[in-house]
């Protein structure tokens, strides 16, 4: 972490916690959290439970996001979630490009940059996600899939706009396999140093750059000690209210 940038701890519920389940981890959180001041703490719920999150969250500096978009705001676009519809619901972020929509599902690089450039016209704040395989951290190309991946999904982002990054790689995901700090504070670090060579200076400084991979709460704390490492996006590690408060309460 860097004193420039508050920390940011964020989880990705993928497709757990229904609206029940989600109603009452908003609430536990929130009484555990309190007005906690100096991090920030984002959750990313499946689509159905987003109005239970919003309902419970309402007042608190906790926020929420989608963890997908389509780019069109409306239409005949089956199963699809409008960035508008987002934003009506009260979320401030959305993510894009997750490892699994990307592994999973096979979107593509230039449809990231759609979506990020459809979430930032509506008003959220883009999440862009990006990490190699294991096949290419092997041979040597984990920089050169992690540009490519920037380059297009941020080719339509100003360099005065607000968005985060998360280095994500793949075999780390839900592996319990992490990558070692140095292994992740090193991608890190060439990713900022892409963002100055991209937006200069002051957006280098400015945007959030999270590590996602296996995060735990006996990990979190020497990964946030890192320099380029601004906060965490954790998966497993945030489906409960107890490891999820830890991970929120690192110390680095
Ligand atoms: C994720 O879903 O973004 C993630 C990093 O998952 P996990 O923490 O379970 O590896």
């Amino acid at each position: 972490m860097n004193d420039k940038r508050t920390p940011v701890i964020a989880g990705n519920w993928k497709m757990n916690l229904g609206p029940s389940d989600a109603r009452a981890f908003c609430i536990e959180l929130r009484a555990r959290l309190g007005d906690l001041r100096g991090r920030r703490v984002i959750l990313f719920p499946p689509f159905v439970s987003l109005p239970v999150v919003a309902d419970e969250l309402e007042r608190t500096s906790i926020e929420f996001g989608g963890q997908n978009l389509y780019w069109e705001g409306k239409g005949a676009f089956t199963g699809e979630t409008s960035p508008l519809f987002l934003r009506e619901l009260g979320c401030s972020t959305v993510l894009v490009g997750h490892s699994e929509r990307r592994h999973v599902f096979g979107e593509k690089d230039q449809e990231c940059g759609r979506k990020v450039r459809a979430a930032l016209d509506a008003g959220l704040v883009p999440v862009l996600c990006c990490g190699e395989k294991l096949e290419d951290r092997e041979a040597g190309d984990t920089f050169q899939v992690v540009r490519l991946q920037l380059k297009y999904g941020l080719g339509k982002v100003k360099a005065e706009e607000a968005f985060l990054v998360a280095y994500e790689p793949v075999w780390a995901i839900g592996t319990g396999r992490t990558a070692t700090p140095e292994q992740a504070q090193e991608v890190h670090a060439l990713i900022r140093a892409w963002l100055g060579e991209k937006f200069g200076d002051e957006a280098k400084e400015r945007i959030p750059v999270l590590y996602g991979g296996s995060v735990k709460p006996d990990n979190v704390d020497e990964l946030m000690a890192r320099p380029d490492i601004d906060g965490v996006l954790v998966g497993g590690a945030s489906l409960k209210v107890d490891s999820f408060e830890r991970l929120v309460r690192f110390q680095a």
